[in-house]
């Protein structure tokens, strides 16, 4: 059985990457950091369907606790075939000018510090040159990264573009050991993301003015993750796909 780990996977984009998953025959590992409600759940959900779902409590940015979540997957499937670098936080709506070294470091160490700690781990596991099996990763970025996200949260949209950085730099690095590293831009999609802004009623202010006149689903960013995670995207590594109804 093919097996997956998905960081923040109790809710929103990773909840519905969860689902997919599982409804795509992978064992599936869900990460969450404190609602352990929401992952035990999606897990709930996956094995009443006659899936199979842990749920393991670890706060990505957390070297320890990240070895300890690989180390719980190893315990329970044995081997990773895949991982998803979803779990990735905002913060309230703010220009540059009024940002505190406290909130651009907490931003960089979950988005960023978190998704190298989680690919790390990954790659030590799958990489052939290490006796793995080989694997497929997807980053979950953000258009903000190319857009900037001025006066909301341009130090969410640099996290966003270090996480790209990784996505190229560590796709050319484990490409020959049988890993294809991907990255998938979601762009307004609706989850409870938002309200953390402070901006509850995002989704329905900014969906019209995206060229397909709405927000997306997290089951529409979930179809992209799980075709970059399939063989039918066997040749493709080190890319972007951008989920966003066209801006
Ligand atoms: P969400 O609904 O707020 O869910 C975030 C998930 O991340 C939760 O499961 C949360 O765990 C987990 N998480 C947060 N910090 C964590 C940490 N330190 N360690 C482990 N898990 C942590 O967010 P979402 O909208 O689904 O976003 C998922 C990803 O998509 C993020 O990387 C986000 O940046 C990206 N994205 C979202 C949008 C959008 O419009 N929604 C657009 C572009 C990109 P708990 O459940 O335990 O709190």
């Amino acid at each position: 059985m093919k097996t997956i780990l998905i960081t923040g996977g109790g809710r929103g984009i990773g909840a519905a990457c969860a689902r997919l998953a599982a409804q795509r025959g992978y064992a599936v590992a869900i990460n969450y950091q404190s609602n352990r409600a929401a992952a035990d759940a999606v897990a709930a959900e996956i094995r009443a369907a006659g899936g199979r779902a842990i749920t393991i409590a670890a706060d990505v940015s957390d070297e320890t606790a990240v070895e300890r979540m690989f180390a719980r997957v190893d315990e329970e499937f044995g081997h990773l075939d895949a991982l998803v670098n979803n779990a990735g936080i905002v913060d309230r709506a703010a220009r540059v000018e009024d940002m505190t070294a406290a909130r651009i470091d907490r931003m960089m160490r979950v988005n960023v510090t978190g998704a190298f700690l989680c690919a790390r781990e990954a790659v030590r596991r799958m990489s052939k040159a290490r006796g793995g099996q080989g694997g497929a990763i997807v980053n979950i970025s953000s258009k903000a990264a190319l857009l900037g996200s001025p006066n909301s949260y341009v130090d969410y949209a640099a996290s966003k573009a270090a996480v790209e950085t990784l996505t190229i730099g560590l796709a050319a690095e484990t490409a020959r050991d049988g890993i294809r590293v991907n990255a998938l831009r979601p762009g307004l999609i609706d989850t409870e993301i938002h309200a953390v802004m402070g901006i509850p009623d995002r989704v329905a202010r900014m969906g019209p003015s995206i060229p397909m006149g709405r927000a997306g689903t997290p089951e529409e960013v979930a179809q992209g993750v799980l075709w970059l995670l399939s063989d039918e995207a066997a040749y493709v590594t080190g890319t972007f796909l951008d989920v966003t109804g066209g801006r």
